[in-house]
């Protein structure tokens, strides 16, 4: 049975330093809420993040933190749940962090499916660094960096996370905290990689994509009856952007076993929970022929 927590437990000290109104507060508060319903406690949750306005997150929660480089929150996670899995492994960082610099890693997540869940503070923009373009931003879109208009079109990560082989994929909005927090709930207990964007309002640099414009176009998909085990149905709802976007687990599968229970030589225990033997049996015959080979 699980015992809920306050999720005061997870509040720091760190001063905040988001713009007032930004997505990215209701997207920490969900967070601390999801854990604290989940009853999983500090100890037991790493949050790792990249670069961007976006990856402060973890400086702001009492938990296990690793801020890594721009674009690798993937590794270091996947890396993080191999050593030890009965951490609970969230990688948390902007659309341009998840999508653009570590967007291989984004994509080789879907299909290695380790057990570990990606949070994606989709602003459709580069806050950090004053308002440039990313690879959500619509075709189109006027910033810094395209005067004329974005030339590409814009990265639908739901597509590409389903075609991908995700095992989890769904779409929260950071002006419905309590929904979004539900979500990062469902995402946190799946077996498997999960992947949560979240629709997150940067009230400084992106004045297309606002609250209002999101409330007049987002729905649930739990109030339409809609069955996510579909993959035919996850794929048309993937590609609903312009007058509608769904919000909800638009793709689940269950039953895929996570990247990390496949891997043989972690079947005997994983490092974390072997240390104790290394330590009492480092076993000197395996290293010494190595170290002779490379001395
Ligand atoms: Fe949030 Fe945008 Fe301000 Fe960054 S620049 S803190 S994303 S509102």
């Amino acid at each position: 049975m699980v015992t809920r927590l306050d999720a005061k437990l997870f509040d720091a000290m760190t001063e905040i330093t988001w713009c007032a109104g930004c997505g990215d507060f209701a997207i920490l508060r969900a967070l601390k809420l999801a854990l604290a319903e989940l009853g999983i406690e500090p100890y037991q949750a790493l949050v790792v993040s990249g670069i961007g306005c976006g990856s402060k997150l973890p400086d702001y929660m009492h938990v296990n933190a690793y801020l890594t480089n721009h674009g690798r929150p993937i590794p270091v996670a996947t890396a993080a749940k191999l050593a030890n899995p009965d951490l609970h492994v969230i990688a948390t960082s902007g659309d341009g962090d998840s999508y653009g610099i570590g967007g291989n890693h984004f994509v080789q997540s879907c299909r290695r499916n380790p057990d570990i869940t990606q949070i994606v503070e989709n602003n459709q923009i580069y806050g950090l660094t004053k308002g440039q373009y990313s690879p959500t931003s619509e075709k189109g879109f006027v910033t810094t960096t395209s005067p004329d208009g974005a030339i590409e079109r814009a990265f639908n990560p739901m597509s590409v996370a389903i075609a991908a082989g995700a095992t989890f994929v769904s779409r929260a909005f950071a002006g419905e905290p309590k929904h979004l927090a539900g979500i990062i709930a469902q995402a946190i207990q799946h077996r498997g990689y999960a992947l949560v964007d979240v629709l997150q309002p940067c009230v400084t640099f992106n004045r297309t994509n606002t609250y209002d414009w999101y409330r007049q176009r987002v729905y649930h998909l739990e109030d339409e009856g809609y069955d996510p085990s579909d993959r035919e149905a996850a794929w048309q709802k993937a590609h609903e952007w312009e007058e509608r976007i769904p919000l909800g687990v638009l793709y689940r599968a269950e039953g895929m076993p996570p990247y990390e229970d496949q891997v043989k030589t972690l079947m005997g225990g994983s490092p974390v929970s072997r240390l104790e033997d290394l330590v009492k049996d480092p076993r000197p015959q395996q290293y010494e022929p190595l170290k002779e080979r490379f001395t």
